[in-house]
């Protein structure tokens, strides 16, 4: 249970808190939530320290002055695991895990990855305020999602709660909660000549108010110092003069002024970066520069980030796709996942149609899924799959769903007189 506080009563507390900060100009720390609030949380954080790698060594930190918020990039599991166990670099080595304190799902379940008084490799090569090595002296928080998705109300409310009980805990006001895209930095490259920001996107969709933070910086200290380069886009999130949020539609769809380095920041060329050309050709990070050139990408191609499996099952032909571990719905459907039109076969033997679902994180490995389809129509003596389908019904893209659970492509069955009455069909729309 991750009941979030009533959000009439908690808009009560900030604007109670607004008031005292304004009128007596003393920052108040931990007054939206109250003890209740905060032992209520903390009993509800899944316990996952015993996933952590063994080989993972903790080392205590020695002072805190950041709370760094981060989207993993990932779906639920893969974030878990990642975190704990470790990831593949890209000289095929692995680190040792423990690259976050805590884990906040998109339906608000948050989990304690590493004891918060252990040093966390979360934020890389990193510096504020010149500063480097952030890891070094801050809490990291993983949103399970991506930057380019809304982060949930959910998720909202657990991270308000958590970094209020961290806020407290280390005396920390709200301008040191940053994003790790706010504070890594890289070296130079393709777009960039010297050390500049934009290296990683992560936790840019982050709306402070929503999680109840006050403002935060107004400027990069390190840009205006010139120790770095700006990046533009993310300039313009954070420290535009406009309010201004990052879009999560089409944000990871190329355009004029999206570009793979700002979509993808640093693992723009990976392997794991897939990229998918409106034609329908997909390309993994790595073939781009050569094959196609980085100023030559098209625009609308979709660009799709941590695909472990790299483009082997992204490619997998035929309209009937199925989630696995590397592969969420987003991998496959992008923006149109949570769409009527995107059906989903549950391993369970239930249909949904995306806009029936709510809960991304807990759709089981091996649901299977097409794009684009109306339906279902159902078979019967009176309604053969010709009535059905017409002159389509052979097609590869008229798909039949068995009642043993059997999801078949019309180019795959034989005997059509065979099919059993009950079997679902679904049409594409083009
Ligand atoms: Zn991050």
């Amino acid at each position: 249970m991750n009941d979030c506080l009533k959000s009439y009563n908690k808009r009560f507390v900030l604007l109670a808190a607004l008031f005292f900060y304004v009128f007596s100009s003393v920052p108040s720390l931990s007054a939206a939530y109250s003890q209740a609030d905060h032992r209520g949380f903390q009993r509800s954080i899944v316990d996952s320290r015993s996933r952590l790698n063994p080989s993972f060594k903790k080392v205590n930190r020695k002072k805190t002055k950041h709370i760094i918020v981060h989207t993993s990039e990932l779906g639920l599991n893969a974030t878990l695991r990642v975190l704990s166990k470790g990831k593949r670099l890209r000289n095929g080595r692995s680190t040792n895990g423990g690259h976050a304190h805590y884990v906040i799902a998109r339906n608000g379940h948050t989990y304690r990855i590493l004891d918060k008084k252990y040093k966390a490799d979360h934020a890389g090569r990193s510096m504020w305020n010149g500063v480097t090595d952030i890891s070094k002296i801050s809490i990291g928080i993983e949103l399970a999602g991506y930057h380019y998705v809304s982060i949930s109300e959910s998720q909202y409310c657990s991270l308000g709660i958590l970094i209020d009980i961290l806020q407290g805990v280390y005396g920390l006001d709200d301008r040191a909660v940053l994003t790790h895209s706010q504070v890594a930095y890289g070296k130079p490259n393709w777009w960039f000549r010297k050390n500049h920001r934009g290296r990683k996107r992560c936790a840019r969709n982050f709306i402070r108010a929503k999680a109840g933070v006050g403002p935060g910086w107004t400027y990069d200290p390190d840009v205006r110092s010139g120790r770095l380069l700006p990046d533009p886009q993310l300039s313009k999130i954070f420290y535009g003069r406009r309010q201004y949020y990052a879009e999560t539609d089409d944000a990871n769809v190329i355009s004029k002024s999206n570009s793979a380095w700002s979509i993808a920041g640093e693992d723009y060329n990976s392997r794991t970066t897939i990229y998918k050309f409106p034609s329908g050709r997909v390309y993994a990070g790595d073939q781009i520069g050569n094959k196609i050139g980085w100023n030559l990408i098209p625009a609308k191609t979709v660009v799709l980030l941590n695909r472990e499996n790299g483009i082997s099952l992204i490619k997998s032909e035929g309209p009937i796709k199925t989630i696995s571990d590397g592969l969420t719905a987003w991998s496959f459907a992008g923006k149109a996942y949570n769409q009527k039109t995107t059906i989903y076969f549950l391993p369970s033997g239930r249909i949904k149609s995306g806009s029936r679902i709510s809960d991304w994180d807990d759709l089981p490995v091996k649901t299977r899924l097409i794009i684009g389809y109306r339906g279902p129509y159902k078979l019967s003596k009176e309604r053969s799959a010709y009535q059905i389908a017409s002159h389509k019904y052979k097609d590869r893209k008229t798909i039949y769903y068995l009642p043993s659970n059997q999801l078949l492509a019309g180019d795959k069955i034989k005997d059509f007189t065979r099919l059993p009455t009950g079997t679902l069909i679904f049409l594409p729309f083009t």
